[in-house]
C-alpha cells in the first residue's frame, strides 16, 4: 500500500456517508466517494414521501464540504478487484484504490412477482415512493404488498394522510409474526382504528393495472400498489468475484473485511456481517451504522499497525412507527426473534422521530453517535 492509501467508497447512503466521513477526518487516508445520485436520500423516510410529506434530499456536495472528500456522482458498473479499480457509467477514467469500503445499500426485489416492475411502486426507492405520491392524488384504492417494518409503516402512514380511501395491507404470513403477542395485538388494534383491511396468508402472484392477483385465485382491487415485500442486493460484488451469500450480500468477518479480498469492506444492507456468535446482522440502519463504525475502527486500527476487534452485538430492536401519533418498539434477538418488553403509543412515535432525526441529520453531520455505541470484543 502507497503511504497515503486512498479508499474507495462505494455508495453514500446512510453507511456510506458516515464511514467516508470518519475517514477523511481520523486517517490520513485520501477517500473518493462514489454515488449515483447527488443527493442524500433518506430511505427510512419514503412511506412519508409516499404519503405526501415534505422530505428533503440534502446535496452530497453540502454533506461532505470542508472534508477533503472527493465526490464523484456517476453509477459504479463494475469492480476490478485484481486491479483495485472500479470503472463507472459514463466512461470516466476508472477510479482506483487502495482500500475499498462497499456500502451500496439494497433495493426492492421487483422481479419476484409478475407485473410488478410494471405496475407496483417500490417504498424501498425514493423515486417511486414520490411516483405513489402522485398516484395517490387520484387512486381511490390502494394495496400495499408486505407487513415488514415499511410495510407497516407506508400503509399507516398512508391510511392516516387519506381516510376517505379504501387501504389494504396484502401479506404472504401473518400480521405481526415477529411480534411479542402484546406487539401483536397492539398492531391490530393500530391497524383496525385506521380502517385497514387485512388480507393476511395471502401470497400474491401477479400484479396488473386494477389491482393483485392471489395464490387462491381471489383478485383484489387497487388503482395504486405499494410494494414492500423483499429486499435485494446489487450484483457487484458477486460479478467481482468477492465472497457472496446466497442472496448476494457480501460475506465479512467480524471487523466488515471481506472474506475472500482482504482489501475490501462491506458495510450496511449489502454485507454480510457476522458477529462473535456467527449471527448476521439484519438489514437496517441500526445494525448498519454499528457495522460501519466497526469498519471504521478496523481500518484506522489496520492502518496503523494495530489489530482490530471484531464487532460485537448482542441485541436488536425493530421501531416502527404507525402513523405520527402510534408505533411499536419490539426488542429482539440477532435472530429477530422478540424478547423482554414491548413499547407501543406515542411516545414510541416520538422515539421513532428522535431516531430520524439522529440517522438523517446528526449523524451524517457529526457521525460519531455510532462509534460510541459500537462495542467491540
Ligand atoms: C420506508 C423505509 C423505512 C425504513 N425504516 C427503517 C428503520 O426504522 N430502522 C432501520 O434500521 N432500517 C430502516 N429501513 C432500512 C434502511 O433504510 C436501510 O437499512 C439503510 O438505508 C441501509 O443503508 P446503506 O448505507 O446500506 O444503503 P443506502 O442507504 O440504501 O445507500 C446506498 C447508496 O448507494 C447508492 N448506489 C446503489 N447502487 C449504486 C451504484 N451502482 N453506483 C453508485 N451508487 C449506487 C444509492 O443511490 C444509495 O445512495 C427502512 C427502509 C425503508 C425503505
Amino acid at each position: 500500500m502507497t503511504t497515503t492509501p486512498h479508499i474507495a467508497v462505494l455508495g453514500a447512503g446512510y453507511t456510506g456517508v458516515a464511514t467516508a466521513k470518519l475517514l477523511a477526518k481520523r486517517t490520513g487516508a485520501t477517500v473518493t466517494v462514489i454515488n449515483n445520485r447527488d443527493r442524500f436520500v433518506e430511505r427510512m423516510r419514503n412511506h412519508q414521501l409516499a404519503s405526501g410529506q415534505q422530505v428533503r434530499h440534502m446535496p452530497l456536495r453540502d454533506l461532505f464540504k470542508g472534508t477533503g472528500i472527493r465526490l464523484i456522482i456517476d453509477q459504479v458498473m463494475r469492480i476490478d478487484a485484481d486491479e483495485r479499480q472500479v470503472a463507472l457509467a459514463s466512461g470516466a477514467e476508472p477510479v482506483r484504490y487502495d482500500l475499498l469500503v462497499y456500502a451500496l445499500g439494497s433495493h426492492a426485489d421487483l422481479d419476484a412477482v409478475s407485473g410488478a416492475a410494471e405496475h407496483a411502486h417500490a417504498v424501498a426507492v425514493a423515486e417511486q415512493a414520490e411516483r405513489l405520491r402522485d398516484q395517490m392524488r387520484t387512486a381511490s384504492t390502494v394495496a400495499v404488498v408486505g407487513a415488514g417494518p415499511t410495510g407497516l409503516e407506508t400503509v399507516t402512514a398512508l391510511a392516516e394522510t387519506y381516510p376517505d380511501r379504501s387501504v389494504r395491507l396484502v401479506t404472504s404470513g401473518g400480521l405481526g409474526d415477529t411480534l411479542s403477542e402484546r406487539g401483536r395485538e397492539h398492531l391490530h388494534r393500530a391497524l383496525d382504528r385506521l380502517g385497514i383491511q387485512v388480507l393476511e396468508h395471502a401470497k400474491v402472484t401477479k400484479i396488473d393495472t386494477d389491482g393483485l392477483l392471489l395464490e387462491d385465485g381471489k383478485h383484489v382491487t387497487a388503482d395504486a400498489v405499494a410494494w414492500t415485500a423483499g429486499f435485494t442486493v446489487p450484483k457487484l460484488a458477486h460479478e467481482a468475484g468477492l465472497a457472496v451469500d446466497d442472496r448476494g450480500r457480501m460475506l465479512v468477518d467480524g471487523t466488515l473485511r471481506s472474506l475472500s479480498h482482504p482489501d475490501v469492506y462491506g458495510i450496511g444492507d449489502a454485507a454480510a456481517a457476522h458477529t462473535q456468535d456467527g449471527h448476521v446482522l439484519r438489514m437496517g440502519c441500526g445494525p448498519g451504522g454499528l457495522a460501519a463504525a466497526c469498519a471504521f475502527h478496523a481500518i484506522t486500527n489496520r492502518l496503523a499497525g494495530r489489530i482490530p476487534k471484531p464487532l460485537r452485538v448482542t441485541t436488536d430492536a425493530l421501531c416502527i412507527s404507525l402513523g405520527e401519533r402510534d408505533g411499536i418498539l419490539q426488542p429482539t434477538d440477532l435472530d429477530g426473534s422478540p424478547r423482554g418488553k414491548v413499547h407501543t403509543g406515542r411516545p414510541v412515535a416520538m422515539i421513532k422521530k428522535a431516531v430520524l432525526r439522529a440517522t438523517g441529520w446528526y449523524n451524517l453531520r457529526y457521525p460519531t453517535l455510532a462509534v460510541v455505541a459500537a462495542r467491540q470484543g
